[in-house]
């Protein structure tokens, strides 16, 4: 793989949707390897108490005793503890999630700065110190304070649309409320990036949908559309991204295109 720009800050990209299987998760861990795999530093910071992409990247979440995003929220451990590093490469770094996060949503509303806590973790120095390029926010399917963290620490919005019925259903509600922590928490948050996930050529409706979506959002959607392929859904049975699994794959070739694009406009911004 050839080099890909390094962005002149570290940026930090929360990949949300609050709609369940629209591809979060598989774009979060897709993305990551393939920018981990021309070189860049990258860290997938996993939000989502079922840990899918702990999963997808090699990691045990179920391992007794691990330090996990739930202990980093709880500032019970420093990002460096917290961070494991993928089998799969040593550039791809992970902090996992574990069933514990499932209870933080209730226990957070109790601590100072519960909104800031993530940002607080993901600061300046913590950052440098693991050298990562990339930081990209696994968020679970819910508007919740999980999610708010992930908005509060991130720059960027990065949404996933199934190329599906209903593509845009609860898209409104998202983009409410990334306006209401961009006014009240996070000033520089925005969307940046757009990414058609499971498209299908064989259907009208896909088509449709792509074009609705790119009415809507105009160049902020990637160019490279991430087919719906059986192999995608099968990697991270076996720890793997798509990249790993099979390189030279539709679904493969799809999101590493999506990392080029996604690293050239990073280049310009
Ligand atoms: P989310 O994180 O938004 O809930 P996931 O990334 O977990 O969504 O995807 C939901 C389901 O769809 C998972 O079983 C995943 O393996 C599968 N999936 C995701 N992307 C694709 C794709 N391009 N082709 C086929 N299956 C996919
Ligand atoms: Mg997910």
């Amino acid at each position: 793989a050839g080099q890909l720009p390094r962005p002149p800050k570290t940026r930090i990209l929360t990949i949300a949707n609050q709609k369940g299987g629209v591809g979060k998760t598989t774009t979060a861990v897709n993305l990551a390897a393939g920018l981990a795999l021309h070189g860049l530093g990258v860290l997938v910071v996993d939000l989502d108490p079922q840990g899918n992409a702990s999963t997808a990247l090699g990691i045990d979440h179920r391992a007794p005793d691990i330090a996990s995003v739930y202990e980093l929220l709880l500032g019970e451990v420093t990002l460096a503890e917290a961070t494991q590093k993928s089998p799969n490469n040593d550039r791809l770094l992970c902090v996992p999630a574990t069933l514990d996060l499932a209870g933080a949503e209730i226990e957070l509303v109790s601590l100072v700065a519960r909104e800031n806590r993530l940002r607080n973790a993901l600061n300046e120095d913590t950052l440098r110190d693991l050298d990562v390029d990339y930081v990209l926010i696994d968020c679970p399917p819910s508007l919740g304070l999980l999610t708010v963290n992930a908005m509060v620490a991130a720059k960027e919005v990065l949404i996933p649309i199934q190329c599906e019925y209903y593509a845009l259903e609860g898209v409104g509600q998202l983009l409410r409320n990334i306006e209401l922590v961009q006014a009240h928490l996070n000033p520089a948050l925005h969307v940046s990036t757009v990414v058609l996930t499971m498209y299908d050529g064989r259907t009208k409706l896909a088509d449709q949908v792509a074009d609705e979506v790119r009415n809507h959002f105009g160049d902020k959607v990637l160019k490279a559309i991430i087919p719906r392929s059986v192999k995608v859904s099968e990697a991270p049975g076996f720890g793997m991204t798509i990249i790993e699994y099979d390189p030279g794959s539709r679904g493969s070739m799809s999101y590493l295109d999506a990392c080029r694009e996604l690293a050239l406009r990073g280049a310009a911004q």
